[in-house]
């Protein structure tokens, strides 16, 4: 059982560039020591926040291998654990982006034993939930291992599983990514099909030409309306989908297009680009949009005059964005809705560039723009925090400690261009913020930094204040001595930082925590949100009073709450 273990970490002045005496800490990347977070949390930092972008000490392909080699760390000290890792964080939609753990479940096929290589297999439909993650699988693996008998039957797999609605939907709507399509893999995979409407589905996809032009080897298909005319589509679901995508193929007005829509659920990526700049197009699509797409596209339905200011769109469209459920069970990550809420409130669509060190110089694009509604800006605003894992408040005394020195301004967050870990924090703390009901916001370099965040500012308005800042060194040890000399009473501490702290030369986090806890006679809890996929934490691994966790995890505000709840 971890305990309070005060005692054990000395209170002797101890300078944040040498280590913590009789303590495992090692050298972080800024000179200063830290604790390194074990294998199975560096894990679930890289699941969640991957390595694109780099840190500001590493660049994305140095952090990438880091991470790779800890995936293999992981897979060898137990490699169906790490599997169950990944499914559990892919599958409860915990990461704003899925390909971490694709990444993660190819090493765990190409280089892990049999039983992990069998547990992998099995995980495939779990990890890669659409077209466009089972091609991401297959280049992966294809650049590092042959197409064996395992890997067949697991992609074969994934196909065979599906019922026959489910499989026409996702081979429309999915159709290539990165020069992959499902002609590619079910011609590698080459299963067998269960049923006669699969076998048809099956020929579709492998005899039909390309949409590159090129023919598909095997049987040619002519023309594939005809062909799919002649199965007596109406009388199956499944192929009467695959037929009203070819029918829209052909269609030459917007009636036809929207009869289409109406009849057979065609999503957005059924259509020919040539209709998807009419609003009674978007109209039809709008009413059953799926809601990863609809947050998308909010910017393309303001432009093309669907989305304006009390229009009926505007109240399905807020309603949508309102609904806890929906976005939960869409597996909407808060991290797509920031992005969306950015791009929308812009009122015009960005080019972005990436440069060397990870930031975005952005322009404008050559089309017309949009006046955002304030109804959309605050339902976006709203789904933010519904995105996150419902949070229960605590009623403690919560100080919210952003890390804003200079290290926390470069990189991106989850591979979003332009979002830096400064910003990031600021938008997770406000989930926190506005859950609780006894809580402070400060900010941080080597001393505090004046911010005046509240719970009741906007979203975008919190993370541009966090721009522009000086850059500054970094003390994670400032919010506990802050609290101490101002003699205010906090139960949980919650730093959202890199955990490279190095600037103070008097005492490390932990000790600042230790000679707070006796001098306010509070046992203050302190959790550490890391916000880039390093190796570091400044929580003592063996103070139950402290917890690292993984910034912009969905759970990661919920988790806060269970910690600062609980006994120790
Ligand atoms: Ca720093």
């Amino acid at each position: 059982m971890k305990k309070y273990l005060t005692h054990l970490i000395t209170k002797e002045p101890t300078p944040q560039s040498a280590p913590l005496p009789e303590t495992t800490q090692v050298a972080n990347s800024a000179g200063g020591y830290s604790w390194a977070v074990d294998e199975w949390g560096r894990l679930r930092r890289f699941l969640i926040l991957g390595s694109e972008g780099g840190s500001y000490y590493a660049s994305e392909r140095t952090l990438t291998l880091e991470n790779a080699n800890n995936v293999l760390k992981c897979i060898q000290e137990d490699g169906v654990r790490a599997v169950n890792e990944i499914v559990t964080i892919s599958q409860e939609g915990r990461a704003p982006k899925n390909d971490p753990a694709i990444f993660a479940l190819v090493l765990a096929v190409t280089k892990g034993d049999e039983a992990t290589r069998q547990a992998a297999f099995n995980a495939l439909p779990e990890v890669c939930r659409t077209g466009t993650h089972l091609f991401t699988f297959a280049e992966l693996v294809n650049g590092m291992r042959g197409w064996g008998r395992g890997l067949r039957r697991a992609v074969g797999g994934w196909y065979k599983a599906m019922d026959n609605r489910s499989l026409a939907y996702q081979l429309v709507k999915y159709r290539q990514r990165n020069g992959w399509s499902h002609t590619d893999t079910l011609r590698l995979a080459h299963p067998m099909p269960v049923n006669d409407t699969q076998g048809a589905i099956f020929k579709w996809v492998t005899y039909k030409p390309k949409e590159n032009g090129a023919i598909a080897s095997g049987e040619a298909m002519a023309n594939p309306l005809e062909w799919a005319e002649a199965l007596n589509a109406p009388e199956d679901k499944a192929l009467a989908f695959i037929w009203a995508f070819e029918r829209v193929q052909k269609a030459a007005d917007v009636e036809t297009v929207v009869q289409l829509i109406e009849a057979y659920d065609l999503p957005r990526e059924a259509l020919p680009t040539q209709w998807l700049n009419d609003a009674d197009v978007w109209a039809t699509l709008l009413t059953k949009m799926p809601m990863t797409a609809l947050i998308r596209n909010l910017g393309l339905m303001s432009r093309i005059g669907l989305l304006k200011p009390l229009s009926e769109a505007e109240n399905v469209v807020v309603e949508r964005l309102t609904n806890a459920d929906l976005l939960q069970k869409a597996r909407v990550h808060p991290i797509a809705v920031l992005i969306a809420l950015r791009a929308y409130s812009l009122g015009y669509a960005l080019k972005g560039k990436v440069n060397r060190r990870g930031y975005v110089a952005t322009e404008k694009s050559g089309e017309s723009g949009w006046m955002p509604t304030p109804r959309i800006l605050d339902a976006l605003d709203k789904a933010f925090e519904l995105a996150f894992k419902n949070v229960e408040p605590t009623n403690k005394r919560i100080m919210l400690a952003l890390d804003v020195s200079g290290s926390m301004s470069s990189g991106m967050v989850a591979g979003v261009p332009g979002l830096t870990p400064r910003e990031g924090s600021a938008a997770m703390a406000m989930v926190t913020a506005r859950s609780e009901p006894n809580y402070t916001v400060i900010s941080f370099q080597d001393k505090i930094v004046p911010l005046n965040i509240s719970a009741r500012m906007r979203l975008t308005d919190v993370v541009n204040m966090t721009n522009g800042l000086p850059f500054g060194r970094t003390d994670c040890a400032q919010p506990m001595l802050y609290a101490m000399e101002k003699k205010i009473a906090v139960d949980t501490f919650v730093v959202y930082t890199d955990n490279e702290t190095w600037a103070n030369p008097q005492l490390h986090p932990v000790q600042a925590l230790n000679q707070y806890r006796e001098k306010m006679a509070i046992p203050a809890k302190l959790v550490v949100v890391g916000m880039v996929s390093n190796g570091f934490t400044i929580a003592d691994p063996n103070d139950a009073g402290m917890l690292d966790m993984v910034g912009f995890d969905a759970s990661a505000p919920a988790l806060i709450a269970d910690f600062a709840r609980g006994g120790v």
